[in-house]
């Protein structure tokens, strides 16, 4: 059996090879055991979708429909206590993208999976002059993703496969290229009005902070590396549990 999707959208993808190349946890622990304690639903945020909502290609969903009951299309009403109206948030989506809604963390099938979960916290980040030079997060979740706060925790195995399955992407595909294209830039202006540097994963393994203006890069140690809300303190604390333990 083919795994080509019979999709009208290009590229064609082989969204079995897709998958089974992108499938490497973002880290070793269960990040989503350091982030659910602190949702008032208990599920993690990335699998909340009071929080977020997943994407996938459209070619991705014409893959998962008839291989799993995990998805369904997004009706905006999935969130109980802040339903929506889905127009609103499909109007921003790109044409070739779809919303979709799962069962729950509690009934997760890893491998049907969608790309915004095998991505999620990163996106590839696609400098001003042109070069996909590594990963950057969606700043959007710096208060919510354990992650996020804890870069240092991502693994090199992770790292590898995203550089891997977006540089095969980005070949196929110049309009993914342009839509990360877009969101790295939007970043950059972000951080830049905030006067902060943009934490970069970097495609040749080290970790990097990135002057928005310029774009020169500075290599750090990941413990360097701001944290956020609530995992600022569990550091603070930890560290100082750390410190007792020591004397
Ligand atoms: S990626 Fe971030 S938000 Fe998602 S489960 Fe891990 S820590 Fe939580
Ligand atoms: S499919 Fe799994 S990883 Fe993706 S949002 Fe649902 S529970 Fe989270």
């Amino acid at each position: 059996m083919t795994s080509v999707a019979s999709s009208p959208f290009s590229p064609r993808l082989d969204i079995r090879r897709f998958y089974e190349g992108f499938a490497a946890p973002v880290t070793e622990l269960d990040c989503g055991q350091k982030c659910a304690p602190y949702n008032a639903s208990g599920k993690p945020f990335c699998c909340d979708i009071c929080h977020a909502v997943p994407v996938a290609f459209r070619q991705e969903w014409d893959y998962l429909r008839p291989r799993t009951d995990l998805w369904h299309a997004w009706r905006g009403d999935e969130c109980a206590c802040e339903p929506v109206d889905p127009l609103t948030l499909q109007e921003q989506t790109p044409e070739h993208l779809t919303l979709l809604a799962c069962l729950g963390p509690e009934h997760c099938q890893r491998e049907f999976r969608a790309s915004s979960c095998r991505e999620f916290p990163f996106f590839p980040y696609i400098t001003a002059d042109d070069r996909f030079i590594g990963l950057a997060y969606e700043w959007e979740f710096e208060e919510k993703c354990w992650v996020i706060s804890n870069l240092g925790c991502v693994t090199s195995a992770y790292r590898a496969e995203f550089i891997r399955t977006y540089d095969v992407l980005f070949e196929k595909w110049p309009d993914e290229y342009e839509s990360y294209y877009a969101t790295s830039e939007e970043m950059r202006a972000f951080f830049a009005e905030k006067r902060r540097r943009i934490p970069i994963l970097h495609r040749n393994g080290g970790f990097y902070l990135l002057s928005p203006g310029s774009e020169r890069l500075t290599r750090v140690d990941p413990s360097a590396y701001r944290r956020f809300g609530v995992y600022k303190e569990e550091f603070t604390t930890e560290t100082r549990r750390t410190r007792r333990r020591e004397i």
